[in-house]
């Protein structure tokens, strides 16, 4: 089936010979509009032969045999194939786990480096990431030095580096070419000849994606994509021994319409508990940490802080309840500095405010000295309650609802860099070692808590007062109180 395009220059000496068999599949992939069409013509360029037209399949399917750095592949273009059946998305990316992608020796996951990472090339990224098969991310419209820049956001696809490259303007395809050829499995001596008919018919069933995603140019915006499964909110209630932990916890279970029933396969204390508020579901994790307490013989004051330990673990936000009459204690900042270096998001919880009797000194004693011994979470969010009498708890949800937002927020690289930018007109990066540091440019890899990566010329070796600087501008930027914040650095050349 394999047929020399009319027009095409005979094979010249100086090409490499095509080996007999099977050549290794590279896929290209990606939402539409992202420019997987063009990469593909920049890559075929030097093609040796269209493999199929494919007669009879409405679908521009487009595959061709190619040389890239001395290697022989065939090449798919998955662009085109957005009249696919109109069943769900999900379904359709089944679907086409089992065409185009599964003989795939090498998935191109393209991403446009103008438009940002959208919730689309998020999904996409989940799933190609269970495949199995070798992906490499490439950051498409990068031209350009901003368009590097962006380019980097795309890290936090969680699909290694992307490799910057505009496929319009002919730029990065080099390096593009030579980390395909490097990636690919190693050349094979002869192997079974191909099948075709099979081969066409799965590819033929090729990465689909809907028509409608087209009309913006973008990614529906009905489509959000968190990073795990969508649940409920996972809550922890910590706090000393004492605090009102348990009290907290029955009256929020008293006011709210509360599910409950042992899971199977758990221990007999462990009992999920889930609360509704008008957002969503809320799961109360570790509530058998509190009614254990009652029956072992444990130090308390060693198991309040070990028991927390585990309650953080399994939480994405924790309510660290103090008994506000008695001020912070040694051990609160203890477990907030746990709750910081676990990454989760944290609300302060002033219990007892019925039995505290200067308020406004009190709640100015407390700030103060979160605000002190806590910089790391600057801005922490604090609701004063009596969970005895219930005054005030009505408060603690919404706060926490609004802790879990910024715990999960992202921001756009662009405005991101824009800030950067001043940032470090305002106050130039420290020498180091005689030399002044060159920052370049900084991307969110990820949220849940927020972090950041900072890209820079012996970026790596940035003082901590320079990195609070810059985490601290970040937090009053982009409205990021209380949640811990975690800044990499990466040193380039
Ligand atoms: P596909 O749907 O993913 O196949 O995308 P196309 O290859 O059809 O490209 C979509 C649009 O992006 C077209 O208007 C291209 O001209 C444009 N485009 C493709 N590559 C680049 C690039 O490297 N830089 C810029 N600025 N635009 C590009
Ligand atoms: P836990 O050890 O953190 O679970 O604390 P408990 O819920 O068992 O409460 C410890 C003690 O504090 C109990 O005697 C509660 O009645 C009391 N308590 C809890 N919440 C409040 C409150 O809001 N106001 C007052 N005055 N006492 C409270």
């Amino acid at each position: 089936p394999v047929q020399r395009p009319r027009g095409s220059r005979r094979r010249s000496a100086d090409q490499p010979t095509r080996p007999e068999g099977p050549l290794p599949v590279v896929v290209i992939a990606g939402r539409p509009n992202v420019g997987k069409s063009t990469l593909f013509n920049r890559l075929a360029g030097r093609r040796i032969a269209i493999v199929a037209d494919t007669p009879g399949v409405t679908r521009d399917r487009k595959e061709v045999e190619t040389v890239l750095r001395g290697r022989f592949v065939r090449l798919i273009d998955t662009a085109g194939l957005e009249e696919a059946p109109p069943d769900s998305l999900y379904g359709r990316m089944r679907a086409s786990s089992e065409g185009a992608l599964a003989q795939a020796d090498l998935v191109l996951f393209c991403i446009d480096a103008r438009s940002g990472i959208t919730p689309a090339d998020e999904h996409f990224a989940t799933w190609l990431r269970r495949q199995d098969r070798p992906v490499m991310l490439v950051a498409n419209k990068a031209e350009g030095r901003s368009g590097a820049a962006a380019a980097m956001e795309a890290w936090s696809l969680g699909l290694g580096a992307p490799v910057a490259v505009s496929a319009e303007h002919g730029e990065g395809l080099a390096d593009l070419m030579g980390e395909i050829a490097e990636r690919l499995p190693p050349e094979q001596p002869t192997g079974t000849p191909p099948d075709e008919d099979a081969l066409d018919a799965e590819a033929g069933e090729a990465l689909a994606t809907p028509a409608d995603w087209d009309e913006e140019g973008d990614a529906p915006p009905e489509i959000v994509l968190p990073e795990r499964p969508p649940g409920p909110l996972r809550l922890a209630i910590v706090g000393r021994p004492n605090a009102g932990k348990s009290t907290l916890l029955n009256r929020l279970l008293g006011e709210e319409r509360m599910i409950t029933g042992p899971e199977p396969g758990l221990t007999r204390d462990a009992v999920a508990v889930q609360l509704q508020d008008e957002v969503g579901p809320i799961e109360l994790v570790d509530t058998a940490g509190l009614r254990r307490k009652a029956r072992i013989d444990a130090p308390l004051e060693k198991m309040s802080v070990s028991a927390s330990i585990e309650a953080l673990k399994m939480a994405e936000i924790v309510v660290l309840t103090l008994d506000a009459t008695l001020g912070v204690h040694e051990q609160d900042l203890q477990i907030a500095r746990l709750i910081e270096r676990e990454g989760r998001g944290c609300v302060l919880a002033l219990n007892k405010w019925d039995a505290v009797e200067d308020r406004n000194k009190q709640r100015k004693a407390i700030a103060d000295r979160i605000e002190f011994s806590l910089s790391q979470m600057r801005g922490i969010p604090v609701v004063s309650f009596s969970a005895l009498t219930g005054a005030g708890v009505d408060k603690l949800l919404p706060t926490v609802r609004r802790a879990h937002e910024i715990w999960n927020k992202r921001i756009p690289t662009g405005a991101l860099n824009r800030w950067f930018e001043g940032a470090l007109e305002r106050h130039q990066p420290p020498l180091v070692e005689g030399r002044r540091l060159k920052l370049r440019y900084m991307t969110q890899a990820k949220a849940r808590p927020p972090t950041f990566i900072l890209f820079g010329t012996r970026a790596e070796m940035l003082p901590e007062d320079y990195q609070r600087y810059l985490v601290n501008g970040l937090r009053e930027t982009f409205g990021l109180p209380g949640t811990p914040i975690r800044l990499l650095l990466r040193g380039t050349k």
